[in-house]
């Protein structure tokens, strides 16, 4: 099984199919279960296990097997999640966040900062020049903002994903 607190694997499930989505991956049943299963199960309501198990059908992540009753004839639709060829997308989705990063870091890197101490707003040197550095929402004097902190923060999350 995989590892759910790793903070890649849980952030790509989570923009696969949301905190519920991974709620209801988490407290899975083993073995082939149908969706009410599920439900019942994981408290989850059904049409979002629905919408999980088909989101995560279409990424190979869950497989389903349909079985025909002989004596009803109905269609029972069997899930069971199958996580084994989740690596070469976590690799896309690693490459995703460092590209990510390295925008984020550079617009750091090359920008000054003006802040609200209120919390209203963060701002380019040049957008609060234009406000003469008073925040449009409060009035308050913004403030210049050491973002170093921020960006040693980037550059170790860059370093850990990296390696
Ligand atoms: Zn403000």
């Amino acid at each position: 099984m995989i590892d759910l607190n790793n903070p890649v694997i849980r952030g790509y499930l989570i923009r696969l199919v949301g905190e519920e989505g991974l709620e209801m991956i988490k407290n899975m049943p083993e073995g082939e279960v149908t969706d009410e299963k599920i439900t019942e199960s994981t408290g989850i309501l059904l049409n979002i296990v629905r919408r999980t198990l088909f989101i995560l059908n279409e990424n190979k992540l869950a497989v389903c097997r349909r079985e025909r009753d002989s004596s009803s004839g109905w269609l029972t639709y069997l899930w069971t999640l199958d996580m084994s060829d989740i690596e070469p997308q976590l690799v896309k989705e690693k490459k995703r966040l460092i590209k990510n990063l390295r925008t984020r870091l550079a617009f750091e890197e090359d920008n000054v900062f003006y802040s609200c101490p209120e919390g209203c707003t963060r701002m380019k040197f040049n957008e609060a020049s234009e406000c003469e550095f008073l925040c449009p929402l409060c009035g308050e004097d913004m403030m210049f903002e050491d973002n170093i902190i921020f960006i040693k923060k980037i550059q170790k999350r860059l370093e850990s994903l990296e390696n």
